[in-house]
């Protein structure tokens, strides 16, 4: 949601809602942990009274833990904090867990697979940033894919695997066979006129390319796996 029209919020989640997208991602961000800021919980909560629509809030902050409980009353289905932030991670998941939402771990460009191994078992969700976090519109870094490839066969089905940064058409197919099923994407569909057909084409890219497309029998649809 960081590229949308905050003058018309509304309007946006009508938009996306229309569009069949199935997850709002909130990237907030603290001024601390990523230069920049952006909003925040209360921001979050006035908007879930709008939309049915899973809400995945990604913390870019430091000190994750401290505003776990104004993410969850705001309604949030999955807290997805960082590694590289200074919370006590296998604490954090388990608090996020028990608190009822899916327990989200985000990776930044630099952090390697191996240094979150420990941790796999504890997430819902691994989140791959395929740029650096704190700002929308930069390029996809390739170096994603490989992690995400090593993160699919590490993990079993029911964890998803979110890629974030740079998601396009010509960036989502790769991504999906790599083995990421959920995609976070921001320029490619609110710098486009038309959200049904941007979000259309995304998911077409991304079904015919990923490999869970063809094996049906063992992938959880994204939106279940984080449901309210
Ligand atoms: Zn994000």
């Amino acid at each position: 949601m960081l590229k949308c029209d905050f003058g018309n919020l509304q309007r946006e989640v009508e938009l996306l809602a229309q569009a069949k997208a199935q997850v709002l991602h909130w990237d907030v961000m603290d001024g601390h942990f990523v230069p920049n800021l952006s909003y925040g919980a209360m921001v979050i909560e006035r908007v879930r009274d709008m939309t049915e629509m899973v809400f995945d809030a990604h913390l870019m902050v430091t000190d994750p833990q401290d505003y776990l409980d104004s993410y969850i009353k705001a309604g949030c289905d999955a807290i997805t904090f960082h590694f590289e932030s200074n919370a006590e991670a296998a604490d954090l998941l388990k608090r996020i867990r028990d608190e009822g939402a899916a327990a989200g771990l985000a990776l930044n460009p630099g952090t390697s697979v191996d240094e979150i191994e420990p941790l796999l078992p504890l997430c819902d969700l691994v989140l791959v940033m395929s740029v650096q976090p704190g700002f929308g519109g930069q390029a996809f870094m390739p170096s994603s894919l490989e992690k995400l490839k090593r993160l699919r066969e590490m993990t079993g089905p029911e964890t998803v695997l979110s890629v974030d940064g740079g998601i396009a058409p010509d960036t989502i197919g790769d991504t999906s066979e790599a083995g990421a099923d959920l995609f976070v994407v921001g320029s490619a569909v609110f710098d486009t006129p038309n959200y049904v057909q941007a979000i259309s084409d995304l998911h077409s890219i991304a079904s015919q390319r990923g490999s869970r497309a063809a094996r049906p029998s063992d992938a959880e649809p994204v939106s279940s796996s984080v449901e309210r």
